[in-house]
């Protein structure tokens, strides 16, 4: 290891590590990426990569047969070998990961593999796999060590029976009954996981509904769907204990005890403050998150944290966003200025939370950003609504996919966009276009000059538009 002292060092290569590292290394910045365990993190390793190839796969087999159990076939005579999945899982995640390596290589970040600990705020330990210790020394740090999945203490982790999230993108086999603890976003991207491949899917949610954080609307049609697919949603109820024989038994709050083959605990994250030396250079933290400001900077004002562990919104594109705000932190911190500073210097104060979108890959997929009509009413705004269902979309009815429809929420005077939730097929791609208005401050008026191509299902977002001025043109609301 060189005894020069990195302008940057980056501890955790998940999404906001590896991506900062990037940005650092082709700003000019001499830089150092530490990872104790695989390079991509939990996104890649066990979170958005994974678990999105599986919902891919299971969805494009169920697709070609309407009714299957897991003992027959599609309907092109396909049986379903559920473990062509998981190689395919492997084989993305093995791509990608050889592609990142290169990515960092290629920029000229140092990978160090190890367990970094903070000594000092310029100075890193790493413990090494192979048992060793050396030191490195950094002008400034970035900590983006991400989270890990929350237990239950009343149910202990049993290999094979009681799975986290982790553990499952794993588990090659489909479970007759199956309960998933937590119907957030992960709980409910696993229930329709198994509901495609066949399962019987028990939600098991504590609060009164899934998707909780969500547009009650939204998370009310995803209710509703699930029901219809036959996934039950248990409500208001936690799981006291768990007893494991041939079957898990689990005891409800109601004293009602429900018998499965697989549970996933889905309660969700705590993030990876522990044992990186935080404490060594007093770090203030709140809950277990890193307290950070505008540049992402932390109460020590050379290190940095981005991430799952400042505990705000835990997407990989949030933290992909806060990466960009630290790089020009440090370059300003760093008095560099390089042929990039004219982006960095035009970024806003701080990260637009209330732009950056969260999608839950179910079937059909739901997509938000910016205020749910909850949290608006919450901040005493009675937002304008526009409704505009997929049914009145040409193309959504020529494609099929015609279960959903998107709601558009504007600020009541200026008619400034201020949320937006789409439930249907690729929710993913088109919220999009409402981030970029959120984030631009753009009004129904703005947007109404837009034209969008026909026959697009994005022509729902123009539909939606018009109906905060006025009607939409292909549909009469109630
Ligand atoms: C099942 C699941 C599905 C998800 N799906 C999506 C999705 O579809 N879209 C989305 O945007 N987000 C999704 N997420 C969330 C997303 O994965 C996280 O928000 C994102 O990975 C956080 O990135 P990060 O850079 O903060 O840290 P992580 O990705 O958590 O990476 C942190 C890295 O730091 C390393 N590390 C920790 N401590 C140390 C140390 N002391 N020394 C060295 N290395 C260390 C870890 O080994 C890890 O590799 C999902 C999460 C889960 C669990």
């Amino acid at each position: 290891m060189t005894n020069s002292i990195f302008d940057v060092a980056i501890i955790g290569s998940g999404p906001g590590g590896y991506t900062t590292a990037i940005r650092a290394a082709r700003a000019g910045l001499t830089t150092a990426l530490i990872e104790k365990a695989n390079i991509g993190g939990v996104c890649l390793n066990a979170g958005c990569i994974p678990t999105k190839t599986l919902i891919a796969l299971a969805k494009k087999f169920k697709r070609t047969n309407t009714s299957f159990s897991t003992e027959t076939s599609n309907a092109n005579n396909q049986f379903l070998d559920v473990s062509n999945f998981y190689k395919q899982k492997n084989r993305i995640i093995n791509q990608f990961a050889a592609g990142i390596n290169f990515l960092l290589k290629q920029s000229g970040v140092q990978i160090i593999k190890g367990h970094a600990r903070l000594k000092n705020n310029q100075l890193i330990e790493i413990s090494t796999p192979e048992q060793n210790t050396f030191e490195i020394q950094s002008k400034t740090i970035v900590v983006a060590t991400g989270s890990r999945p929350k237990d239950l203490p009343s149910i202990p982790w049993v290999e094979q029976k009681i799975l986290s999230s982790n553990e499952v993108l794993n588990h090659e086999k489909i479970p007759n009954h199956i309960a998933i603890i937590g119907g957030g976003y992960i709980g409910c991207e696993f229930a329709a996981y198994f509901n495609s491949l066949g399962s019987h899917v028990s939600i098991i949610e504590a609060l009164p509904g899934i998707l909780p954080n969500h547009d009650q609307e939204i998370s009310q049609m995803l209710t509703r769907v699930f029901q219809r697919k036959g996934i039950d949603i248990i409500t208001n109820t936690t799981v006291t204990s768990a007893q494991i024989d041939n079957q898990i038994k689990l005891l409800l709050n109601n004293s009602t005890q429900l018998c499965f083959d697989l549970v996933v605990i889905c309660v969700g994250r705590i993030p990876n403050t522990q044992d990186i030396g935080l404490e060594n250079v007093g770090i203030e933290t709140s809950n277990g998150y890193i307290k950070t400001g505008k540049f992402m900077e932390t109460s020590v004002k050379n290190i940095f944290a981005i991430g799952d562990v400042t505990g705000k919104m835990p997407l990989a594109h949030t933290a992909y966003t806060q990466g960009k705000y630290a790089v020009a932190g440090i370059l300003k911190l760093l008095n560099k200025h390089g042929k990039e500073s004219n982006f960095y210097n035009s970024l806003p104060d701080e990260p637009n939370y209330d732009s950056i979108p969260s999608v839950v890959f179910s079937d059909p997929e739901i997509a938000s950003v910016g205020l749910t009509t909850e949290r608006a009413k919450s901040l005493s705004i009675d937002p304008r609504i526009s409704r505009f269902p997929l049914t009145a979309s040409a193309k959504a009815v020529i494609d099929g996919n015609t279960e959903g429809f998107i709601k558009i929420l504007a600020d009541p005077v200026s008619l400034r966009i201020i949320g937006a939730h789409i439930v249907g097929e690729n929710a993913s791609e088109l919220i999009s276009q409402m981030a970029i208005a959120i984030q631009n401050k753009l009004t129904a008026f703005d947007l109404a000059q837009v034209t969008w191509p026909h026959p697009t299902t994005s022509e729902i977002i123009s539909e939606s538009i018009e109906g905060l001025i006025d009607k939409p043109i292909h549909f009469i609301p109630k």
